[in-house]
């Protein structure tokens, strides 16, 4: 005999109420993108507009990222803003490293995305060469609205991130190709 059940009526207890299904990582994404902790590495002029992008007219607190931090162990976003000398490079990436995953890094402005307007010995021709970048804001400086669109970049890939892939070896594979 055919056993299965055609459900018509909601679930008991359910009844008038409506109800929803999804996945566990959409929901743990979800909680994510809307409470992300940055940690700004600002060393110069890009450094001033994050300061507008935080300030009451930009907002940036409107998207749960209020909670600027300094210590990268309780950071998920690492946002490089300015100018990175060569010396200042394995810094950047020590800050990196010490943050937990997963982590993702917003570059801001064309100093930390390519070197900007300093193609000289001693300065980095982006921070991409050190570590991965996951989104790039353009511009010498970027407007605050530029950098919330990146932040907004940001939430969208932390939204759909699986939460396995931190642990895939492709993604091993990336971390190592930085040495
Ligand atoms: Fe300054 Fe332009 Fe470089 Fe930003 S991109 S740090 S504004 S020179």
């Amino acid at each position: 005999p055919n056993k299965s059940i055609l459900m018509t009526e909601a679930p008991e207890g359910y009844s008038g109420q409506g109800f929803f299904t999804t996945k566990l990582s959409d929901v743990v994404g979800l909680a994510r993108k809307n409470s992300i902790w940055p940690l700004p590495f600002a060393t110069s002029c890009c450094g001033i507009e994050f300061m507008a992008t935080m300030g009451a007219h930009y907002d940036l607190a409107r998207f749960g990222a209020e909670r600027v931090g300094f210590s990268p162990r309780q950071c998920d976003l690492l946002m490089v803003m300015g100018t990175i000398a060569k010396k200042m490079a394995p810094v950047v990436k020590q800050v990196y490293l010490q943050m937990a995953e997963p982590r993702w890094v917003l570059s801001v402005g064309a100093c930390a995305s390519s070197g900007g307007i300093f193609d000289t010995y001693s300065v980095l021709q982006g921070i991409d060469q050190i570590i991965p970048v996951d989104v790039y804001v353009p511009g010498c400086p970027p407007r605050p609205e530029a950098i919330l669109d990146g932040f907004m970049k940001i939430q969208e890939l932390v939204g759909k991130e699986s939460i396995r892939r931190r642990n895939s070896p492709q993604y091993a594979a990336l971390l190592e190709s930085y040495g």
